[in-house]
Order: structure tokens, then C-alpha cells, then sequence
């Protein structure tokens, strides 16, 4: 009988194990029936095998449910005691398969209706789809936020497939996307996760190890992917990492704690280069964030304890590097003052409380000259904030608190996100962009005019 890929999402047991079950299926018969699913196996492909080897005649039952995926995995998770990296593992290799269901699900309830739609907007005539794209191209606001929310890959309950992955699985999501690169660029290394030999800190080490080797002498450095599936940003510069504001939410601490250079504050002098050789691919122009880099997402390059040298040289590199759009945060926001942000600067706050950000927008309002783009992050939002009456804002982001080590992933308040939303329609309806982590989806940006 033909095994369902999701069976393939967990390790078939060694020899040794196998043998076991088989004297134990001799001995006591099957348990345990196998679970079936429209004609392929969907769980017991081990116990099929033992009773092979122990002559015994199977039992098969029919399973029914929406979410094969997560059958398997809770019936398997229960079973086999998976470390935090195989959780992931797991996750990734689940990516394909709840991106098929969340397709399915999508054609059961309504694709057809949604593509009937479709049929019908298209025969509407090309002069007002023409009217349209044009529109869209012009305003990065309501028109570009619908297409902007088109291109989200496949959604699950309003969540994509990754944050699906990573609540079936209990994984932090930076982590799946580690396992998703490592398998991708390390298949070897992405083997011996999954048998339980590997952590993902300990592959990510040797993958990194292993790129100088194959690195050739005059080939140039380049920016990094942002840990979150971002589309504001489709560049990460880290040229200082480490921060000691000790958030106990932190989950850059997760992953940067176990490079060699830990999360002790660090200048990486020879990042320097990298804005001025970095090239955009020639099919990727025109993809929206393409020209803007998230600066030191691994840490705060305003921290109290970064020495002045090197906030002069990260700001001397943005300035001579005016084809970059360069995306700054912190929480350590009265050190603005001292800054003077070249043009090609969006300059904003973490502000997870309100007190942070009551103390970033009086920052905000003293900044001078004024950055081009101002904007709070309201990311982890911890409680209801409350901006006052004039906003020298240009933009807000609002995200959840992903899981940590330390603490689980958790929601914002409803009524806290909404509040937020009006705010930011009340003050000259201001660009909000929700994290992916947010289970609401607007995504805008500022539009310079
Ligand atoms: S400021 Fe950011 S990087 Fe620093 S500890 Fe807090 S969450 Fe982590």
C-alpha cells in the first residue's frame, strides 16, 4: 500500500528498533491498527514492517479529519521524544505538504466561486484594468496594500504556512526558516538534525565555517535575508550584533547565542564594505523592498554601550551609499539626538509599552534635520498604547511576541491592535504594516513623494 508523504515526515525506525516491535507484535499481536487514508498509509508504516517480519496480519482502520499534517505529526510527536532542532526539522519538511492542504481547503470552500470572480473582473474590459494597474503602481497605500496582501504565499486560518509549521510542531519559527536554509544549503547537515546528531546552533556553526572555504578571494560580501518574512525589507546589514537590553521575549538572543560571536556586542569592520559592491540580481528590481536594509536586526546599534566609532562609521557608509534605503530601530531612542540621519534614512522605535513610545515620539519630535521617514515599532505590542494628540509619525509596525526560550509566543490584545489602527487613520491615515506574526494581515509602506 502506497505511504502518504506525510509519513515521511518522521525517520522510519533503525533495524534494531524494528526488530523489536516485531517480537513485540509476535508476542502480543498489533496493537495498535494502522491508520489509513483514501487508500495510503498515514500512520503504523513501522508496525506494517514489524508485522511483515513477525507474519502477522495486519489491522487497518480508516482515519477522517481536515489536517492529515497534523494528525500525523501529534501521533508521532506523542510517541518519539523529538529535540527542539528535529521539531523544526520536522516543520520544514511539513512547509510543501500544508501549503497542499491549505490549496485544497481554498478550492473546497469557495476557489471556484473566488476564480468565477475573477473570470468575470477580467471581462469587465482592459481600459479599467488598465485604470487600475496604474492606480496600484501610484499608491503604495490602499491599492497597494490589496496586491501586496495578494502576493502573501498560501495562507492556514489567515497564517502561512510557516507559522502553521511552527504551531503544530511547538518550534520557534526563526528556527524552521534555519532548518528550511540548512536544508537548502546543507542537505548533509540537514540529515543529521533530523537522525538527532545535530543541533540547528551546531549546523548553522559548521555551514558557516564551511562558506570561506568555498568562497573565492575577490568575491564580494552581501547583505543578509531578515530573519522575519518581511516584504518592507528584503535586506538584513548587521555590521554591529550583540545587545544587553536583556528582553526576556528576545529570540535574536536564541539564535545570534549560538554563533561564535555569541550576542556579546560586536563591530564586524569588514561589513562595511558590503553596501557599496552589493548588486541587485536583474530579475529582482522591481520586487517591492528590493532597495531597503534593515540595519543591526541582531542587535542595537544605539545601545548605550556601542562606542560612538562605530555608529560614526555604520553612519558614514549609509551616507555615501545613497541607492540603499537603510532601516534603523532601538530601544535606547535619546541617542537620535546626537545623530544626524542622511536622507536615505527610515528612523524608528521599538516601542513595545507605552512608556517606550511615549518617550520615542517626544525623541521623535526634537530630531533635527527630521528624517525622511519616522516610525514606531510596536512589536512585541504588550499592552494598549496610547499616542497622544499629534503623531510626528510616518509609519507604524505592529507584530506578536514570537516564542522564545524563555517565553511562549503570544497575541496582542484585540482591542490594543484596533486602537492602534484608528490612531494611526486619525493621524493623516499613517501606513501600518502587521508583522507576519500578527494574525491580521495589512501591509503598507511610507510613499515619498
Ligand atoms: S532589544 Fe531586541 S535584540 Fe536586544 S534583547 Fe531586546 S529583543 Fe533582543
Amino acid at each position: 500500500m502506497e505511504l502518504h508523504p506525510a509519513v515521511q515526515l518522521f525517520p522510519r525506525l533503525s533495524d534494531t528498533e524494528l526488530k523489536k516491535l516485531s517480537d513485540d507484535i509476535k508476542k502480543n499481536g498489533l496493537q495498535l491498527p494502522i491508520q489509513t487514508c483514501e487508500g495510503k498509509i498515514i500512520d503504523g508504516r513501522n508496525r506494517l514492517l514489524a508485522c511483515q517480519l513477525a507474519n502477522v496480519e495486519p489491522t487497518f482502520v480508516e482515519w477522517k479529519g481536515e489536517s492529515i499534517v497534523r494528525h500525523v505529526y501529534s501521533m508521532n510527536s506523542v510517541r518519539r521524544q523529538l529535540t527542539a532542532s528535529q521539531n523544526a526539522v520536522a516543520g520544514t519538511n511539513m512547509l510543501p505538504l500544508l501549503e497542499a492542504e491549505a490549496k485544497e481547503r481554498q478550492r473546497a470552500g469557495g476557489g471556484d466561486k473566488k476564480s468565477a470572480r475573477a473570470q468575470e473582473e477580467k471581462g469587465k474590459g482592459k481600459a479599467a484594468g488598465a485604470k487600475k494597474d496604474k492606480k496600484g503602481k501610484k499608491a503604495a497605500g490602499a491599492d497597494g496594500q490589496k496586491s501586496l496582501v495578494e502576493t502573501i504565499p498560501e495562507a492556514i486560518g489567515g497564517k502561512k504556512a510557516r507559522d502553521e509549521a511552527a504551531e503544530i510542531t511547538g518550534a520557534n519559527p526563526r528556527y524552521i526558516q534555519d532548518a528550511k536554509k540548512i536544508k537548502e544549503e546543507a542537505p548533509d547537515l540537514f540529515a543529521r538534525i533530523e537522525a538527532g546528531d545535530m543541533t540547528i546552533p551546531e549546523a548553522k556553526r559548521k555551514l558557516k565555517a564551511r562558506k570561506p572555504a568555498s568562497k573565492k578571494a575577490d568575491e564580494p560580501l552581501v547583505f543578509g535575508v531578515p530573519y522575519e518574512d518581511v516584504d518592507y525589507a528584503k535586506w538584513s546589514w548587521n555590521p554591529v550584533t550583540g545587545c544587553k537590553h536583556g528582553c526576556d521575549y528576545c529570540s535574536a538572543r536564541d539564535i545570534v547565542a549560538s554563533d561564535p560571536d555569541g550576542f556579546e556586542p560586536t563591530f564586524h569592520a569588514d561589513q562595511l564594505v558590503t553596501p557599496g559592491i552589493m548588486k541587485i540580481p536583474a530579475a529582482r528590481v522591481n520586487e517591492p523592498g528590493i532597495y531597503n536594509v534593515l540595519v543591526c536586526e541582531t542587535g542595537d546599534l544605539f545601545g548605550a554601550w556601542v562606542a560612538q566609532d562605530w555608529v560614526d562609521a555604520v553612519i558614514e557608509t549609509v551616507k555615501n551609499n545613497p541607492q540603499w534605503t537603510f532601516i534603523f530601530m532601538t530601544k535606547n531612542v535619546k541617542r537620535y539626538l546626537k545623530i544626524e540621519f542622511p536622507e536615505n534614512c527610515w528612523v524608528g522605535a521599538t516601542a513595545d509599552t507605552q512608556q517606550r513610545a511615549k518617550e520615542a515620539l517626544e525623541i521623535f519630535a526634537q530630531l533635527r534635520p527630521r528624517p525622511s521617514v519616522l516610525f514606531l515599532a510596536c512589536t512585541p505590542l504588550l499592552e494598549n498604547i496610547n499616542f497622544g494628540p499629534r503623531l510626528p509619525l510616518d509609519w507604524l509596525i505592529i507584530g506578536a511576541r514570537d516564542k522564545s526560550s524563555k517565553l511562549p509566543a503570544l497575541q496582542p490584545e484585540w482591542p490594543w491592535v484596533t486602537s492602534l489602527m484608528l490612531q494611526a487613520d486619525d493621524n493623516a491615515k499613517m501606513p501600518i504594516y502587521c508583522m507576519p506574526n500578527l494574525q491580521i494581515m495589512i501591509r503598507q509602506t511610507p510613499v515619498l513623494a
